[in-house]
């Protein structure tokens, strides 16, 4: 098999693609207050240099820029608080499977690639 390189070119274009899918997944409405019509951004549970989750939708939110980085009780600001919600919202056996899932050593070959891409391009 060709040897493959994930460069950050690719890096870039999966990025866009899959922040697209993520803030239309939930139709731009942030997913931790309901905000509507505000900027929203792609927000990784498990932090983006974790390659083997960095295009994982199970691992991203749709949140405002409020409850993402910059309100007192946002992701970035208060980890705890958020941290929180989010096993509220979503279970703590769904973060215990992302823990998991991010110990794991993750290479993607060209092929692996381009099913990441179809995946997102289909929603
Ligand atoms: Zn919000």
């Amino acid at each position: 098999m060709k040897k493959f390189k994930l460069t950050p070119r690719i890096k870039r274009r999966l990025d866009r693609l899959f922040s697209k899918y993520i803030l239309g997944r939930a139709n731009r409405i942030c997913e931790r207050c309901g905000a509507i019509g505000v900027k929203c951004d792609t927000a990784h549970i498990i932090p983006r240099p974790v390659i083997g989750l960095r295009w994982c939708p199970e691992n991203a939110l749709c949140l405002c820029v409020k409850c993402h980085k910059y309100g007192v009780d946002s992701f970035h600001q208060n980890p705890l608080a958020f941290y929180r919600w989010f096993s509220g919202a979503f279970g703590e056996e769904h973060i215990t499977k992302l823990l998991k899932a991010s110990e794991v050593e993750v290479t993607f070959s060209a092929e692996d690639v381009e099913e990441i891409e179809e995946m997102l391009k289909i929603a």
